[in-house]
C-alpha cells in the first residue's frame, strides 16, 4: 500500500483516498480524469430541526427515597422506552391519564420514580455528499448516527461510486445522514426528523439525480416517510417511487433488498472457497456487528453449513466454540421486547467475553459488519483467520491493510463484497420505472451474476490472470502484474469510470 503523505492533514477521507491514488498510479489514470475523481461534485451541509416530547428519566434510589409518598401516576398511554432506560410518554398521555407530578417529578408503580425533563425545538446538523455522476444519477445510503462528519461522509460517498462502477450499475455515489444517536429518540421523533430531512432535501434529489437508501440507524420505515415527504402533491406522484431504495417490498420495495448485503457478502466468500478448492461447509467465522449486515450474513453463511463462533456489538460479545444458534440469537435481538438495545449481550446461548477477545479466536473468516476503522494494525496483529470479508463500509484502517499483508491474511475489499445492497437497490429502482414486481428468486440470480462475475474480474486483476469464462472477461483490466485485491477493486471501478470522461468528454 502506498505510504502516507506526511505533509497532508490525515483525515477519514485521505486516508480511504490512498488506495484511489495507488490505483490511478497503476493504470495511469487521465489526469483531468483524476483531478475530477479526487474531491466530490457537491458537499451539501444543512440544519433540520425539530420539536423533542417531554422525557421521563430515570432518577437514582436516593433521590427516590424524597417521593416515598407521592402518589402514583397512570398514564393513559404506555410510554415508549429509549435505549438508556429514558421514557418518552406519547402526547396526551398524562393529560388524559390520572396523574400526580411533584417538583417535576412522577411515580410509576413498578417502574419507578421520574425526572420530567421538557421538551422543545432541537436543531441537528444534516449532510449529504454528492460525489461524482458520471455513470448515472448520484447513489447511497443515509446514516443517522452520532459520530457522521463531513469528512466521513466525504469518503463513504467515493466508496459508493467505486461500488457502483464495481457492479457495473448506472449510478454513481453519494451519502448523507444526520448527526443523532437515533436510539435516544421516540418513533415520532425520528419520523418528525426524517421528513424535515426530505423537506430541506427535495430540490437536491431525485429519483433521476440522487437516490438515498438505507445505511446505519436507517431502515425501510425511515424509506417510506422519505418517499412520502417527497412524492405528497406532486403530479404523477406514483412516477417519483424511485426517489429511495431500500423501501418495505409492500410499497414498492424490491424482494430480496433487505438480505442483499449479506448475501453478497456470502456469494463473495462462495467463491473465495471455490478457488481455494475448500468447501464452506464446516468452515468456520467471527463477526463483528448484528445488524442488518451482520444477522443476515450470519443466517445464510450458517445455511450454507458455515459455524459462527462469536459476534459482538457496541453493548457485548458473546462466544460459543461448538457454534452459536444464529436463528435463535437473531430473535433474541429482534423478536424480544425486553431487548431494548437490540444487543447480542445476554444471549443465553453463549458465553459473555471481553470485546478484545473476538479478535483473537481462530476462524476461517472474520467478517467486520459494524462501523469503519476497527480493524487496526493493532487488530489486525491479533487476528487468526485465513480471509477478512468487509462487510462493513472502511472497516481497515491502511496501517492495518499492511498488517494483514504481511501476515498473509486475505481480504474480500468492502467495494465488493458489500455491493450486493446497492445492487439490489439498482433493480428497486428500475421495477419503479417500469412499475413491475420481481420475484425474489429473480432477484437473488441477477445479484449473483452481478457479484460473482464483477468478483472474478477483481480475483483475475489481483493475479494478474486475463481470461474469459462464460460469466466474465478480465483481460480489459487486469495491469500486467499483480497487485492486492483493494487495489484490483479499485482498477476495476477506475476503468469503468474513466471511459465515461474519455468517450463522452467534458463540456464548459
Ligand atoms: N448503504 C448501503 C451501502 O453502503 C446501500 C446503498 C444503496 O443501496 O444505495 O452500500
Amino acid at each position: 500500500m502506498r505510504s502516507r503523505n506526511s505533509e497532508k492533514r490525515r483525515t477519514i477521507f485521505t486516508e480511504a483516498m490512498e488506495v484511489f491514488e495507488e490505483a490511478a498510479d497503476l493504470i495511469g489514470l487521465n489526469h483531468r480524469v483524476r483531478l475530477e475523481l479526487e474531491e466530490p461534485n457537491y458537499e451539501h451541509i444543512f440544519y433540520v430541526t425539530v420539536a423533542l416530547k417531554d422525557r421521563l428519566v430515570p432518577v437514582t434510589a436516593s433521590e427516590a427515597g424524597r417521593f416515598k409518598d407521592l402518589p402514583e401516576t397512570h398514564p393513559a398511554f404506555a410510554p415508549e422506552i429509549l435505549a438508556d432506560g429514558t421514557l418518552v410518554l406519547p402526547d396526551n398521555a398524562l393529560r388524559r391519564g390520572d396523574a400526580t407530578v411533584r417538583d417535576g417529578f412522577v411515580k410509576l408503580g413498578s417502574r419507578g420514580t421520574y425526572r420530567i425533563e421538557p421538551g422543545g425545538p432541537r436543531r441537528f446538523k444534516a449532510y449529504r455528499v454528492q460525489y461524482n455522476d458520471v455513470r448515472g444519477p448520484y447513489k447511497g445510503g443515509l446514516r443517522f448516527h452520532k459520530e457522521v462528519s463531513l469528512d466521513l461522509f466525504k469518503s463513504l460517498a467515493a466508496e459508493m461510486t467505486w461500488k457502483t462502477a464495481i457492479v457495473d450499475v448506472p449510478f454513481g455515489g453519494a451519502k448523507g445522514g444526520i448527526r443523532i444517536d437515533p436510539r435516544m429518540y421516540s418513533k415520532e421523533e425520528i419520523k418528525a426528523l426524517t421528513l424535515r430531512y426530505m423537506y430541506k432535501l427535495k430540490s437536491l434529489v431525485g429519483p433521476n439525480i440522487d437516490i438515498p437508501a438505507p445505511d446505519v440507524g436507517t431502515n425501510p420505515e425511515i424509506m417510506g416517510m422519505l418517499f412520502r415527504q417527497f412524492s405528497d402533491g406532486e403530479r404523477e406522484r406514483h412516477m417519483t417511487r424511485g426517489i429511495v431504495t431500500g423501501k418495505d417490498v409492500r410499497i414498492g420495495g424490491s424482494e430480496g433488498r433487505t438480505q442483499a448485503t449479506g448475501q453478497g457478502v456470502a456469494y463473495c466468500i462462495e467463491e473465495w472457497f471455490k478457488d481455494k478448492g475448500q468447501s464452506l461447509k464446516g468452515a468456520t467465522f467471527i463477526l463483528q456487528g448484528f445488524g442488518n449486515v451482520g444477522s443476515w450474513a450470519a443466517k445464510i453463511l450458517t445455511g450454507m453449513g458455515a459455524r459462527l463462533l462469536a459476534v459482538n456489538d457496541a453493548d457485548g460479545t458473546v462466544h460459543n466454540p461448538d457454534g452459536l444458534d444464529v436463528a435463535a440469537l437473531d430473535q433474541y435481538v429482534y423478536e424480544n421486547k425486553d431487548n431494548i438495545r437490540k444487543t447480542v449481550a445476554g444471549f443465553p446461548g453463549g458465553q459473555p467475553i471481553p470485546a478484545s477477545e473476538l479478535f483473537a479466536i481462530p476462524a476461517d473468516m472474520f467478517i467486520p459488519a459494524a462501523l469503519g476503522g476497527t480493524i487496526t494494525a493493532e487488530v489486525a496483529e491479533k487476528l487468526k483467520v485465513k480471509l477478512v470479508a468487509e462487510g462493513a463500509n472502511e472497516p481497515t484502517t491502511p496501517e492495518g491493510d499492511e498488517v494483514l499483508a504481511r501476515r498473509g491474511i486475505e481480504v474480500i475489499p468492502d467495494i465488493i463484497a458489500n455491493a450486493g445492497g446497492v445492487t439490489v437497490s439498482y433493480y428497486e429502482w428500475l421495477q419503479n420505472k417500469r412499475m413491475e414486481h420481481w420475484t425474489e428468486k429473480e432477484v437473488l440470480q441477477r445479484l449473483e451474476t452481478a457479484v460473482k462475475s464483477n468478483y472474478r474480474i477483481i480475483r483475475d486483476i489481483a493475479t494478474n490472470n486475463p481470461r474469459k469464462s462464460e460469466l466474465h472477461d478480465s483481460r480489459p483490466y487486469v495491469v500486467g502484474k499483480p497487485c492486492h485485491s483493494r487495489v484490483a477493486a479499485m482498477v476495476l471501478a477506475l476503468k469503468r469510470i474513466e471511459a465515461h470522461y474519455l468517450l463522452e468528454g467534458f463540456s464548459q
